[in-house]
């Protein structure tokens, strides 16, 4: 868990979607694609996930 990770203890603010349901809606409900963050860590990987996964067709996977 990335909160951890950074040496901090903080309260889960948020469920992440650790591949992003924009891109992945079939890992929505699969509890091995969920993981716990607190709102900043969130945000940040949301900007990760964007630059990552922006190849992608959002909604669609990766196929093409
Ligand atoms: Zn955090």
């Amino acid at each position: 868990m990335r909160c951890k990770a950074k040496g901090k203890l903080t309260p889960v603010d948020v469920v992440d979607h650790v591949k992003p349901v924009r891109y992945f809606p079939e890992l929505t409900m699969e509890p091995s694609n969920w993981q716990s963050l607190c709102y900043a860590c969130n945000a940040e990987k949301a900007r990760e996930d964007e630059a990552k996964y922006k190849h992608m067709q959002p909604g669609g996977g990766s196929k093409s």
